[in-house]
């Protein structure tokens, strides 16, 4: 392929896609700012005719999502966007629709969740405990969340990320909060709702109204993105302009099918396939 900023790593051949799934934080921004090139290429595909679903892991509402991209001159439908929160919503009423919730995460998630369900501090009474990014865990969190699992609450969370990458810097993520009540509970965590989980991939090929092979996933991230996009056969492009790096792919088990510097590269790509 003549795409000289790529690497092909397998064959898997994607015709022009009839749908495209983005990843936001690291994909088509970092923090605050915009990655150079990210509103021309959603420009680009917009007049290509690829119907576009954004999906991330950050538990922020679609309406913060919405207003965030309208904010960098990216103008975006709520139902072009699927946050890890509404996959853990429909994930629980499904299962647990009268679920008393305890929840460690932050302000957004909690009022997600607040329409939906019950919240309770009391380890007698929780039915789930949900991990999540949380910026004001402290101890007594810790303690409710290891005594509910202490008595058998279920453990998931909306997304599992060890790091949360900022302008220039990394702060800990969920991955932190379910290590510490791994740590002192004995549980495994159960379900995590966002990437690299398939629920979230099949949802947007559901809105997509599309087969997995026939679309294309751009992530910068190889645990979470790429590893969604293998699980549910969708191929994936793996941009370098946020958390994963050129040397985590040598000893990544999952491998992106093409890997590009940023999504600015991702034009030409459409152009070769
Ligand atoms: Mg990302």
């Amino acid at each position: 392929m003549a795409c000289c900023a790529s690497i092909r790593w397998s064959s898997t051949l994607v015709d022009k896609p009839r749908g495209i799934i983005l990843d936001l934080d690291g994909t088509i921004y970092r923090g605050a700012r915009i990655i150079p090139g990210a509103r021309e290429t959603i420009e680009r595909m917009r007049k290509g005719a690829h119907p576009l679903i954004f999906a991330t892991n950050a538990i922020e509402s679609v309406a913060e999502h919405v207003e965030k991209l309208a904010g960098l001159g990216i103008a975006v439908r709520p139902d072009a966007i699927i946050n890890s929160t509404f996959v853990l919503i429909q994930r629980l009423e499904r299962e647990m629709p009268r679920a008393r919730v305890f929840c460690l995460g932050d302000p957004p998630l909690i009022e997600q969740l607040a329409p939906h369900f019950e919240f309770s501090e009391d380890p007698n009474a929780i039915d789930v405990v949900i991990a999540s990014t949380d910026r004001s865990f402290d101890f007594r969190k810790l303690s409710i969340g290891f005594h509910a699992l202490r008595k058998g609450a279920r453990f998931w969370a909306t997304n599992a990320e060890p790091t949360w990458q900022q302008e220039d810097d990394e702060i800990p993520d969920a991955g932190a909060i379910i290590g510490a009540l791994e740590g002192c509970s004995g549980r495994k965590l159960e379900l995590i709702a966002g990437k690299p989980s398939t629920f979230m991939g099949e949802i947007a090929l559901e809105r997509l109204n599309q087969r997995a092979h026939e679309c294309l996933l751009i992530g910068d991230n190889l645990t979470t993105d790429i590893a969604m996009g293998q699980r549910v056969g969708i191929p994936t492009v793996l941009v370098m302009t946020g958390l994963s790096k050129r040397a985590d792919l040598e000893r990544a088990p999952v491998k992106p099918d093409y890997v590009l510097e940023s999504i600015a590269d991702v034009p030409r790509l459409l152009e070769d396939l």
